[in-house]
C-alpha cells in the first residue's frame, strides 16, 4: 500500500502544511502518470494485479478491493484536506458509519447527538444493537455527555454538527476534553460542512466522516464515503475492516469524486454566498417564522461557527418555518422554480424538502419536534446558482404558499 501521507514528488516534494486548501484540493493524491505523462489519473478498472513471482505483485497492488489506484489517490487527497494521517473511502457514508461501529467490541456504548441523519440515527437504533453496540442519544450533548458516559463500556461519542435538519451546532473541542478525559474517541459527521469549512481533528476529533456523496463530490452522481484520522491502531483496524467487509467504492466513483474534490474549495465558498443570502431574504419575509443558518448574528450558536468554520463560514444548508404549516411548507416546495424538490445536499443545484414529511419521516412526531423539526420546517441545500436568482424564486414560493395555505385553511 502506498503511504497515504505522501504529496507527490513532482509537486517540488512539498508538505501538505506548505499548502492551502486550494492548492491541495487540485494536487494532493494527483500524481501525474509515470508512464504516460498523463495529467489526470487514467481510471484502473482491472480488479486484479499481476504478480511476477508467489507473493510479489508487479507494483503496489494485488487485489481492488484491498487497495486501488484511485482509491489511494482519492484518499490522499482527503487525508491531506482533514488535516488527517489517514483516511479510508467506503460504499458509501452510511456504509462508513457502519464499519465505524463494527470496530467496536459487542458490549460497547456510544453517546450521540440526538439529531443525527436519519441512516445514522436507524443504524444506531436498528442494527447496532444487533450486534451488542448500545447508543444513547443526547438533545444537549455539551451539558449531558459527562453524565452519560458509563465508566469501562463507553467507546465512542458521535457528533453531528451542523444537526441536520436544525443547524444546530456541537462545540467539538469541549466534547473531546471530556470523552478524552475517560479515553474514548469523538466521531465527527462533517458532511455538512465539508472539509472546506471545518476540520473537525484541529478541533480535537479522533475521526471525521463524510457522505462524498454530498459536498465532497458535490455533483450529485456518486454515492461514496470516507473516514480520516491521525491514530496508527485505527489504521489498523478500519482498514482490515473496509477490506474484510467489502463495502468499498469503485474506481469509477472514486475517481468521479476526485474530480468533485478538486473544485470544492470554489463550490463551498459560492454555497455560502448564496445560502447567506437567501437566509437574510428568510429573516426578512413575514412569512416566516424562524431562520436556521449558523452563518448569521441570528444564529443561537453563531460564536461556535465562528470558532470552528473557516471565516466563521455558515456554508450551504439552511432551515426555516413558514407560515401556513406542513400545508405551507409543501406549497413553498411546490412553487419553488430553481430549487428542486429532492432528498440529499451538497450538490451544485439548489434543492428543498420537508424534512418531517421526507427525509426524518421515520422519527416519531414527539421526538421529531422535541429536536425542533416541525411539520412547517423546510430544509434548503443552496447549489452554486446565482444569489438573485434563487432569493428571487424563495420570495416568489414564500408570496404563493402562504396564499395558497391561507385558502386551503379557510383562513383567506
Ligand atoms: C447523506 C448523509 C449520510 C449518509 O450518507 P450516504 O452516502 O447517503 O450513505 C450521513 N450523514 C449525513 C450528515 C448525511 O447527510
Amino acid at each position: 500500500m502506498v503511504g497515504h501521507t505522501e504529496f507527490p514528488s513532482q509537486n517540488g516534494g512539498a508538505t501538505p502544511q506548505d499548502r492551502r486548501f486550494g492548492t491541495l484540493a487540485v494536487h494532493a493524491g494527483s500524481p501525474h502518470d509515470p508512464t504516460t505523462g498523463a495529467v489526470i489519473a487514467p481510471i484502473t478498472l482491472s480488479t486484479t494485479f499481476a504478480q511476477t513471482s508467489v507473493g510479489n505483485p508487479v507494483g503496489l497492488y494485488e487485489y481492488t478491493r484491498s487497495s486501488n489506484p484511485n482509491r489511494d489517490n482519492f484518499e490522499q487527497a482527503i487525508a491531506a484536506l482533514e488535516h488527517a494521517k489517514y483516511a479510508l473511502a467506503f460504499s458509501s457514508g452510511s456504509a462508513t458509519t457502519a464499519v465505524v461501529l463494527q470496530s467496536l467490541a459487542a458490549g460497547s456504548h456510544v453517546v450521540s447527538v440526538s439529531d443525527v441523519y436519519g441512516g445514522t440515527h436507524r443504524y444506531f437504533t436498528k442494527v447496532a444493537s444487533a450486534h451488542g453496540v448500545h447508543v444513547t442519544f443526547s438533545p444537549c450533548i455539551e451539558v449531558d455527555v459527562e453524565q452519560l458516559i458509563r465508566p469501562n463500556e463507553t467507546k465512542l461519542v458521535w457528533i453531528e454538527t451542523p444537526s441536520n435538519p436544525t443547524l444546530g451546532l456541537v462545540d467539538i473541542e469541549k466534547i473531546a476534553a471530556v470523552a478524552h478525559r475517560h479515553g474514548i474517541l469523538v466521531v465527527v459527521d462533517n458532511t455538512f460542512m465539508s472539509p472546506y469549512v471545518q476540520n473537525p481533528l484541529d478541533h480535537g476529533a479522533d475521526i471525521v466522516v463524510h457522505s462524498v456523496t454530498k459536498y465532497i463530490n458535490g455533483h450529485s452522481d456518486v454515492l461514496m464515503g470516507v473516514a480520516a484520522f491521525n491514530s496508527e491502531s485505527l489504521k489498523e483496524r478500519l482498514t482490515f475492516l473496509q477490506n474484510a467487509i467489502g463495502a468499498v467504492p469503485s474506481p469509477f466513483d472514486c475517481w468521479l469524486a476526485h474530480r468533485g474534490l478538486k473544485t470544492l474549495h470554489l463550490r463551498a465558498r459560492e454555497a455560502t454566498t448564496n445560502a447567506t443570502a437567501v437566509a437574510k431574504a428568510l429573516e426578512a419575509s413575514p412569512h416566516v417564522i424562524s431562520v436556521n443558518y449558523p452563518g448569521i448574528d441570528s444564529h443561537p450558536h453563531r460564536a461556535i461557527a465562528i470558532k470552528q468554520h473557516r471565516q466563521g463560514m455558515g456554508g450551504g444548508m439552511l432551515s426555516f418555518r413558514i407560515k401556513g404549516g406542513q400545508e405551507g411548507a409543501h406549497e413553498f416546495c411546490k412553487y419553488t422554480k430553481i430549487f428542486t424538490l429532492a432528498e440529499s445536499l451538497g450538490g451544485v443545484e439548489s434543492l428543498c424538502e420537508v424534512p418531517s414529511s421526507m427525509t426524518h419521516a421515520g422519527i416519531p412526531k414527539d421526538q421529531r419536534e422535541a429536536a425542533g423539526v416541525f411539520d412547517d420546517l423546510v430544509r434548503m441545500s443552496c447549489g452554486v446558482e446565482d444569489a438573485e436568482d434563487l432569493t428571487a424564486d424563495v420570495l416568489q414560493a414564500l408570496d404563493k404558499a402562504v396564499a395558497a395555505s391561507k385558502q386551503e385553511n379557510g383562513t383567506a
